[in-house]
């Protein structure tokens, strides 16, 4: 007999959660499969390099989990039936079905229009790699002078802007915020900021909400045509449509609601983690979308999961910010630190140092997915049948 887990999505958070799940339950006991659509980990905080031209390092599925008792099946999941508990899936062979005990939901997000006009026809997007990698090509046929528009005055629109900048000092970058640039920062975060963009000739619109996109420009709520050649959309994230279509309990953009253990609120048999989850945090504020926050949500499902399935105590793993990293092209970055639900205090770290701060926390996130229990000890317990199957009990007694 073995209890069949199910995770879907190897981004970030599935792929912790699968390799922990791993570490911590007996392989006979339990049949752990990680479904994802490509064949191997994507870096998605790294999206804006790819689109500028750097390489990353390759990391194939099929050696990250390699003897840890976790198969990986490259597949696209098109459904989910919570109530048969099984998956759909398209794969080489053709449409499927996966039965699961347990399921873990990772499927992330994906880039978010949010049905401005044109944005679809025109605009790139960075949140994937397909189009990190068509951003990529595109950039590479535009001449000196030319103009290319980040549209987003978030995380994600700051790094990109400043690496394409970086990376094409012959271009005439410019980013469209709606609020002021950096808003979100302490003083010396955002005087920080300026200076950057300053050096690197990027002009920030602020105040500017985008609300159209054209072949050769953006325009902005007050009338104002933003000349881009090239458009890079970077305002807001939505999840993937396929919770919103199951019986789970989401939030109107589709978030599956969870408790504190990643459970599901509505079915006890799924937890949902990172992008795809709405997670309370500190403050009682939802965690936002980020690999910050996302990581932790994937050790505490799967520690509950281990939990619950062997008898052990329910964890409680803290859920906190520390930092906001942000790079500002290679050379250049800001650590803005915050308070446990991510408000910006006075203390930041800038420059080079910096840079390099960011990179080895890019380089630690991407390691975690190989290693998921970051040098805890490996303890694979038993699991206690009757617990198994009591999580199915509650849901038929809900
Ligand atoms: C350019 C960029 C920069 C960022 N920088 C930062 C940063 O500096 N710090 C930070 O904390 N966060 C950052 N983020 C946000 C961060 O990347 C996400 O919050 C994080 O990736 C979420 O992890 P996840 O596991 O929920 O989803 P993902 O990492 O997106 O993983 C989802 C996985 O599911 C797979 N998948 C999706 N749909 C299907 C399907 N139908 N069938 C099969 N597989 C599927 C995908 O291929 C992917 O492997 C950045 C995001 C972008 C786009």
């Amino acid at each position: 007999m073995q209890h069949r887990i199910v995770v879907l999505g190897a981004g970030y958070t599935g792929a912790v959660a699968a390799g922990r799940l791993a570490k911590r339950l007996h392989r006979e006991d339990v049949a752990i499969t990680l479904v994802n659509a490509e064949p191997d980990f994507v870096e998605r905080v790294r999206m804006h390099q790819v689109a500028t031209g750097q390489d990353l390092k390759p990391r194939p599925f099929s050696e990250m989990f390699a003897g840890t008792g976790v198969e990986v099946r490259l597949a696209q999941v098109t459904g989910v039936d919570v109530d048969r508990k099984t998956v759909a899936v398209i794969d080489a062979n053709g449409a499927g079905q996966l039965p699961y005990d347990t399921l873990v939901y990772a499927l992330g997000s994906r880039w978010n229009a949010q049905g401005v006009p044109g944005t679809a026809e025109h605009a790139h997007e960075i949140a994937s790699r397909p189009g990190a990698l068509r951003l990529r090509e595109r950039l590479a046929r535009l001449d000196a002078g030319q103009s290319v528009v980040v549209v987003g005055g978030g995380l994600t629109g700051v790094e990109a802007a400043t690496e394409i900048a970086e990376a094409r000092p012959d271009l005439d970058v410019a980013l469209a915020a709606r609020d002021g640039l950096g808003d979100w920062l302490s003083p010396k975060g955002r005087e920080h900021l300026r200076k950057v963009f300053g050096k690197l000739g990027i002009t920030a619109y602020e105040h500017a909400a985008v609300t159209g996109v054209e072949a050769d420009r953006v325009t902005t709520a007050d009338g104002t045509a933003i000349p881009a050649a090239v458009t890079v959309w970077t305002a807001g994230f939505a999840v993937h449509p396929i919770a919103k279509a199951t019986a789970l309990e989401v939030t109107g953009s589709g978030q599956i609601v969870v408790d504190g253990t990643m459970r599901s609120v509505s079915h006890p048999d799924v937890y949902a983690i990172g992008d795809a989850a709405m997670v309370m945090g500190p403050g009682d504020k939802p965690l936002r979308m980020s690999c910050a926050s996302g990581t932790p949500t994937a050790w505490q499902a799967a520690d509950a999961i281990a939990a619950r399935l062997t008898g052990g105590k329910l964890p409680n793993v803290s859920i906190r910010y520390f930092n906001q990293c942000i790079s500002l092209g290679r050379k250049e970055g800001l650590i803005q630190y915050v308070t446990a639900d991510d408000r910006a205090v006075q203390a930041v770290l800038t420059g080079r140092l910096a840079a390099v701060y960011k990179e080895l926390i890019c380089k630690s996130a991407a390691w975690g997915v190989a290693n998921p229990t970051l040098g805890l000890p490996t303890r694979r317990r038993r699991v206690t049948w009757e617990r198994a199957a009591a999580g199915s009990a509650v849901k038929a007694s809900a």
